[in-house]
């Protein structure tokens, strides 16, 4: 057998939101830490610019980054709170009020470039002296051998580890290579996402109308425009992808019922498939997957990331508490424990975004009618909203230590504390 050039303790195979988050949240636990990217991530962009990619960041992800040392500099570079969210039903018209004033919140979450969180903790990374970036650079080969986990990359080097971690995305190679298969499905929409101005301020409010080919959110950005995600079916997002940008706008407004007034410019569209994923095992000796490499869900409800980030905090635990007891890093005492902690919490929020799905896509007169019911009720019953935005924002128990509420006497890597930052919630 080939012997390794490189030997850690921690490979990491996927530097985007996900994979960063983990390194750096292992980074100072005493372990040799490698995180294997393939594309260098973007460092400068014109000021004006917004990409296409952003995700609604609850509180909980917001912690993680702050002990992280990330959140200042994702402030800097741009993060839009949001206040208040308003959702209703196209059909029948019932409709839900959240704002983050009635739990004394100062926002329900921040909306933020994807690119924007990925350089934060990027940068974090190239000071960590315990950090090797291996970017640009791929897996062409995994082998799990009964101590190891050996990853011979494309360009011949060959490295080792006690624990290689898959956060390489939706499409994961890791997961693939480790032959651990997934159950889900396709689903019938497309998501399209763009940025637009609309003539009303957005009042620093997440809008999102569920019509039956779809929800269509509106997110508020800084700079007074909207982040748009239109969830539609195939032929609908087919449809609406060929249209030039007058008659685009024209569907929108009449999507969107003109809430926020006309709709005036639109950038770069792009269309991406929709589907329920999840991994069937999330872990083997030396091996676990986090984040989309172990789950997709619907964006309906703005989770995907937040979820991956719970994983990467939760694992961070979990390798802690395997360094404290003397246990392998690789071991499966170790990787168990991340399993239990995350898969069921996964699957009922994979489960609860399938069900909205589901419910807000049907027509049938007696669910429209139970369900703008339903709606109607839930807007009146101010302790379900307040449980439903709690939920939301990752204010719930049993979260991961970096992921919690600071503690009065928080301290080491499992007090919820890194590098001495303070966390406002
Ligand atoms: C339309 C839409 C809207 C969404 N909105 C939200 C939202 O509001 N809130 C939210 O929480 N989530 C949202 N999500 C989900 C969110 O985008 C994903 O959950 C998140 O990007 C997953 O992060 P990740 O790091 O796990 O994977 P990815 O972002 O896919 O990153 C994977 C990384 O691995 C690298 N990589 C891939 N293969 C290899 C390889 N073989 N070798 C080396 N590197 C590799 C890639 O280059 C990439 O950097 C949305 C998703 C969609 C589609």
């Amino acid at each position: 057998m080939k012997t390794p050039d490189l030997a850690f303790d921690l490979i990491v195979v996927g530097g985007g939101m996900v994979g960063a988050a983990l390194a750096a949240a292992c980074s100072g636990l005493g372990l040799t830490i490698a995180v294997v990217e393939a594309r260098e991530p973007r460092r400068h962009w014109p000021r004006s610019e917004i990409d296409l990619r952003v995700s609604a960041l609850s509180r909980a992800s917001q912690r993680l980054l702050e002990r992280l040392g990330a959140w200042e500099r994702i402030q800097e570079l741009g993060a839009s709170p949001y206040r208040e969210m308003r959702v209703w039903d196209a059909v029948g018209g019932a409709s839900i009020h959240f704002d983050s004033a009635d739990l004394g919140e100062p926002d329900l979450g921040h909306i933020v470039e994807n690119r924007v969180t990925q350089l934060a903790l990027w940068e974090r990374l190239e000071a960590a002296p315990d950090v090797s970036l291996l970017c640009p650079a791929q897996g062409g080969l995994l082998t799990l051998t009964p101590d190891l986990a050996l990853l011979d990359l494309a360009d011949g080097r060959r490295a080792a580890a006690r624990l290689l971690v898959g956060a390489d995305g939706r499409d994961s190679w890791v997961r693939e290579q480790a032959g651990i298969t997934t159950s889900g499905w396709d689903y019938d929409q497309h998501a399209i996402v763009a940025h637009v101005r609309v003539t009303r301020p957005h009042g620093e409010t997440a809008w999102q109308r569920f019509l039956p080919t779809g929800p269509l959110a509106f997110l508020p950005l800084l700079d007074g425009r909207c982040s748009i995600v239109w969830s539609a079916t195939e032929e609908r997002a087919r449809e609406l992808m060929a249209l030039d940008d007058a008659a685009f706008l024209a569907e929108l407004e009449a999507a969107f019922e003109r809430r926020l007034g006309s709709v005036t410019e639109i950038g770069h569209r792009a269309a991406l498939p929709l589907r329920l994923q999840h991994a069937d095992f999330y872990v083997k000796p030396h091996l676990a997957l986090i984040g989309d490499a172990a789950h997709a869900v619907h964006p309906l409800a703005g989770q995907g990331v937040n979820l991956g980030f719970l994983d990467a905090a939760q694992l961070a635990d979990n390798l802690g508490e395997a360094l404290a007891r003397g246990r392998d890093i690789g071991g499966l005492w170790t990787l168990r424990r991340y399993e239990r902690a995350r898969r069921g919490e996964n699957m009922r929020m994979l489960g609860a975004m399938d069900g909205f799905k589901r419910l807000f896509s049907n027509s049938d007169p007696l669910l429209v009618g139970l369900r703008n019911a339903g709606l109607a009720a839930a807007d009146r019953l101010a302790p379900l909203k307040r449980a439903f935005m709690r939920e939301a924002l990752g204010l719930g128990e049993g979260l991961p230590s970096l992921t919690r509420r600071r503690a009065p006497a928080a301290g080491g890597p499992n007090q919820g504390s890194r590098d001495g930052i303070e966390t406002v919630n």
